[in-house]
């Protein structure tokens, strides 16, 4: 791997060549730097953005790559840090001029001042992400690795340039980055980086929580999202930033029964059902289904572990959690919580024999929701006995071949009712009164039960007849 010291085959994209030819023009050094170089050793696909550092200003060195550029792109200046953007080709091309940097205690954002490349490369979070690809006609295509870079690519390691303590606090951010790397490259981090991180946890305190939740997607969007959260929980940092979700670990035992260890089985249901969307809400809702079990569990002598009503509890959790973490306040809050309240229903239907009416109510609530819901409760069969598993598998699949039939023959979803409001008051004679309310929902209900089926003519009688039990006269 990496025998080959020239890697200008990187650089085939014509953007490096306009990049290299604008730098000398302005007669500065410039280098491709960072995840570029990372992604394309490790062959990870597509690029969507390029870092450009430059010993000088790279702002001056994006207005003269735009200059060069056919369709003059815009440059978007960002003046407070000194940097630029542009976008050729669906590419985001950021430019910075070389740097040092230096912290307070009290802030990740430092105080900067130019410097050289290697000042540059110092200030960089871990020494894949270091690397330096020249784009100076003398040594185009050469790799600049002061830290040995290239060796903990080959050895998939995660390590700080400097000290890792230094590095941490300076800006512990990079705490999740770390974290974030290792589970999407499926790198481990540095045993001394481990502890460093370990000691530096509370630093994560200044780091703003849309920061946070940043990296926690990019966590969850992984192939494992289990990896990233074992080692925040190994590293304290779970606890500090969900805290819901660590109160989930323990296993208690009461009289010989014991009750599962939810945290961990949390993170199995998480990577199953990666395995089956790669949709970030419905990863959240796997993440937080089981979160009201903590504060509703119980012991009871009749009938051991109970964590009645957790599925309520855990939905006005997730909420609060949104809220806390300034997550969207929005439809995807709602999803979450709606698929956190339903978590439990498919599984008490698939449990007994499967009936129609169960199957329409769990529709009817569900709405929209139900595939993904599905998936979730799917993913949330974590036994190890092999003969269980086979049995909740068939069993769900056996309430997907029901759901599939009802609302073929039924039309639940979205459930409007056949016959209207106005439709009752014209017929009765009605002004908006309680009367409405219910009839109306005996309709709905009746459909549920299956005693009517979901058809106007139908419910239109059903609804004669209810006025009647009412008192109420059909108007002529
Ligand atoms: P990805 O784009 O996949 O998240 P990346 O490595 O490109 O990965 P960016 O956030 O785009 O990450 O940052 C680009 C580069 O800037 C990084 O490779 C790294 O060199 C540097 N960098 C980013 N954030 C930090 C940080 N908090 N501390 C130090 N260096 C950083
Ligand atoms: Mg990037």
């Amino acid at each position: 791997m990496y025998k080959n010291k020239n890697y200008s085959k990187a650089l085939n994209h014509n953007i490096f060549k306009i990049i290299s030819q604008a730098s000398e023009d302005l007669n500065l050094e410039s280098y491709v730097i960072g995840g570029f170089v990372r992604d394309h050793l490790l062959q990870r696909g597509e690029p969507k953005d390029i870092d450009i550092v430059t010993v000088g200003s790279g702002i001056e060195l994006a207005k003269k790559v735009s200059a060069l550029l056919p369709h003059k792109p815009k440059v978007q200046v960002f003046k407070n840090y000194g940097t630029a953007m542009l976008r050729a080709d669906n590419l985001e091309i950021e430019f910075v001029g070389a740097r040092t940097e230096s912290y307070s205690q009290d802030s990740r954002n430092p105080v900067v001042e130019d410097g050289t490349l290697g000042d540059d490369q110092n200030r960089r979070d871990f020494t894949i992400n270091a690397l330096a690809l020249s784009l100076n006609k003398d040594n185009y295509g050469e790799i600049l690795d002061p830290f040995n870079g290239l060796e903990d690519l080959k050895n998939q390691l995660i390590k700080t340039p400097l000290d890792p303590d230094i590095t941490y606090s300076d800006d512990p951010l990079r705490m999740l980055r770390a974290i974030r790397f290792a589970t999407q490259l499926g790198f481990k981090i540095e045993t001394e980086s481990l502890q460093a991180i370990n000691r530096n946890k509370y630093r994560i305190k200044i780091i703003s929580r849309e920061r946070i939740v940043d990296e926690l997607n990019k966590i969850l969007l992984s192939e494992k999202p289990s990896v990233g959260f074992t080692l925040l929980h190994r590293t304290g940092l779970l606890h500090l930033i969900l805290p819901q979700l660590t109160a989930l670990e323990g296993i208690e035992e009461v009289d010989g029964q014991k009750h599962k260890d939810n945290f961990w089985h949390t993170l199995e249901v998480v990577d199953n059902i990666s395995k089956n969307t790669d949709d970030l809400w419905l990863r959240w809702a796997a993440l937080l289904h089981d979160i009201g079990k903590a504060p509703t569990k119980r012991f009871d002598d009749k009938i051991g572990w109970t964590f009645h009503g957790h599925e309520f509890t855990g939905a006005k959790m997730v909420y609060k959690l949104f809220k806390e973490m300034h997550l969207p306040l929005n439809e995807k809050m709602k999803y979450v919580q709606k698929l956190v309240l339903m978590s439990s229903r498919p599984i008490v239907i698939a449990d007994e024999t499967v009936t129609d009416s169960a199957v329409r109510r769990l529709i009817f609530d569900a709405g929209d929701y139900i595939e993904d819901l599905m998936t979730l409760c799917e993913a949330d069969i974590t036994t190890k006995n092999p003969k269980r598993f086979k049995k909740y598998h068939n069993n769900f699949q056996k309430v997907r071949e029901k759901i599939k039939e009802v609302e073929e023959r039924d039309h639940i979803r979205n459930f409007q009712p056949p016959v209207t409001g106005e439709e009752i008051m014209e017929i009765f004679n009605l002004k908006p009164s309680k009367e409405i309310g219910i009839i109306k929902s005996a309709i709905k209900e009746a459909i549920l039960e299956g005693l009517i089926p979901n058809e106007y003519e139908a419910a239109k009688d059903f609804m004669l007849k209810k006025g009647k039990e009412l008192g109420l006269q059909p108007a002529q």
